[in-house]
């Protein structure tokens, strides 16, 4: 390899870590805005971070990135694609593709209207009031099928918002994927429904101290590796995770006093994102192998921690005591078997982000639905409340009582993230995908827990997973590491292991 070879690699690097400095500074600001800003500080805010996503989005299409890439996408360092340099050349080539379809004002829009939509959205959910939110979702709308149209796609316009969170996924594919998982899921459902058991959930909605689930919720989250030296734990209204800095991964939760698993498996869940992001190789921050693969991937990283393991039997058998200790007007009388069926309760309810494993992804189906219909121009967005509520009846057999819950319940859409739901069920996918290999290689991963080791599980993910950023692809990674195309045959496995005794099925 020349010299001149390496330089321009070494530019190469050197550009794309100073635009990460600037994409975290971004993100810095974001999570602020979700936690800690006053609410008057909301339009200054939006003009903050539109400066710096136009400022981000120039970077991208500079010529002089263009020029480096055109030395180096045929050199020797980029023949190996899955090596990191190789990997570096190939995903940065594809965002400046990308980035250069996009018309600058276009961006620029699209981040204020994403900013102004979640402050509209606040306010309507809190109101109730979707007819307040309607005319800047209308226009998110608008701007997200010019986004489509200008970045192309191959069979519909849906595939182009899709690939922004699972590079290289079609829409054709996930609609494949999702209506084999249906197709098991709704009986199951059905057969839980039809035999007559419910979970002992009235244990759940009793007296749970919030400062006493913050510091019970923190100590799960350290045992199971979120590194608090490297990370923190906030408030916010709608739960997320960003990584910020190759040492700053911030996660976020919300409590309430008589709903205990809302928080506990939020930040169980978040921590499993928090631990990916802590997982990623350091040295290779701001460049692609230092990167996460796909929010399906990262999705499958929170499944796995909040659900195969926070709501496993061996998790609890270990965790119990400390529970019962830390809440002992709530549990000191509940036996671990009350306390399991009850977390593992399966029946249809309104909310996403509180629904049990088996239901929830039901909820994404209506939303990958939806969204399509919307950006294929099929659903006017004022018939959207209507839809959402049919779709409820249809498949949950259950009517929301307001838009505050119903259509208004994710911040997703007002933030301009259309094709970003169906990650989370291809994310429960690839979790138990994964965990039965996990399972294969580490051996009996029940012990371990009961035992309090989440530490082999942990590395094991490391390994295979987070190290290996974005070298490989979402379908690649699942083929390499579990030598099949991903499946909804584990999932579905999984789901009748752990309910079939509960509900005697
Ligand atoms: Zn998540």
């Amino acid at each position: 390899m020349s010299d001149a070879t390496q330089t321009a690699f070494d530019q190469l690097c050197d550009y794309s870590r100073e635009t990460a400095l600037l994409s975290s500074i971004e993100g810095l600001l974001g999570w602020d805005e979700r936690t800690k800003m006053p609410p008057r500080a909301g339009q200054y805010r939006a003009e903050q971070i539109t400066y710096l996503a136009g400022k981000i989005h120039r970077r991208w299409t500079d010529p002089r990135l263009g020029d480096l890439l055109g030395e180096l996408v045929g050199s020797p360092l980029a023949e190996d694609r899955h090596s990191d340099a190789g990997a570096t050349i190939r995903q940065l080539q594809r965002e400046y593709d990308k980035r250069n379809k996009l018309p600058q004002t276009l961006v620029e829009e699209l981040t204020r209207t994403s900013v102004l939509g979640q402050q509209a959205w606040e306010k309507a959910r809190a109101a109730d009031d979707f007819a307040s939110f309607r005319p800047i979702l209308e226009k998110t709308m608008g701007l997200k099928r010019q986004e489509a149209e200008a970045l192309g796609y191959e069979e519909c316009p849906y595939d182009a918002l899709l690939d922004q969170y699972e590079p290289g996924e079609l829409t054709s594919n996930v609609a494949k994927t999702l209506a084999g998982l249906r197709e098991e899921l709704v009986p199951l459902v059905a057969e839980i429904r039809d035999s007559g058991r419910q979970g002992p959930v009235d244990i759940l909605h009793r007296h749970y101290p919030i400062e006493t689930q913050r510091a019970f919720g923190s100590r799960a989250a350290a045992a199971i590796g979120f590194d608090f030296e490297r990370g923190r734990l906030d408030v916010t209204s709608h739960p997320f995770c960003s990584g910020m800095g190759p040492h700053d991964c911030r996660i976020t939760t919300r409590y309430d006093e008589k709903f205990f698993p809302g928080a506990l498996f939020g930040i169980l869940h978040e921590s499993g994102h928090g631990i990916y992001d802590q997982g990623l190789r350091t040295e290779q921050f701001g460049l692609p192998p230092g990167e996460y693969v796909s929010l399906g991937i990262h999705e499958s990283q929170s499944r796995m921690w909040e659900n195969l393991v926070g709501r496993s039997r061996a998790f609890w058998e270990f965790f119990y005591g400390d529970a019962q200790q830390a809440f002992p007007e709530a549990l000191a009388d509940t036996s671990l078997d009350d306390f399991f069926f009850a977390i593992n309760d399966v029946r249809p309810s309104l909310i996403r982000v509180e629904a049990d494993e088996a239901t929830y992804n039901l909820h994404i189906l209506i939303r990958f639905e939806l969204e399509q219909a919307l950006i294929n121009d099929e659903l006017p967005v004022a018939d959207l409340p209507g839809a959402w509520n049919e779709k409820y009846r249809d498949y949950l057999g259950i009517e929301p009582p307001s838009d505050a819950d119903g259509v208004m319940q994710d911040v997703h859409w007002s933030a301009g993230l259309i094709g970003y739901f169906a990650t989370y069920s291809l994310g429960n996918l690839y979790a138990s995908q994964f965990f039965d290999q996990a399972g294969e290689d580490l051996g009996d991963l029940d012990e371990q827990f009961r035992a309090g080791d989440f530490a082999r599980l942990r590395s094991w993910l490391q390994q295979n997973i987070h190290q290996n950023g974005q070298c490989y692809t979402a379908a690649e990674l699942v083929e390499r590491i579990t030598g099949k195309p991903l499946s909804h045959g584990p999932l579905i496995a999984h789901l009748r292991e752990k309910l079939g005794p509960l509900y005697g099925l």
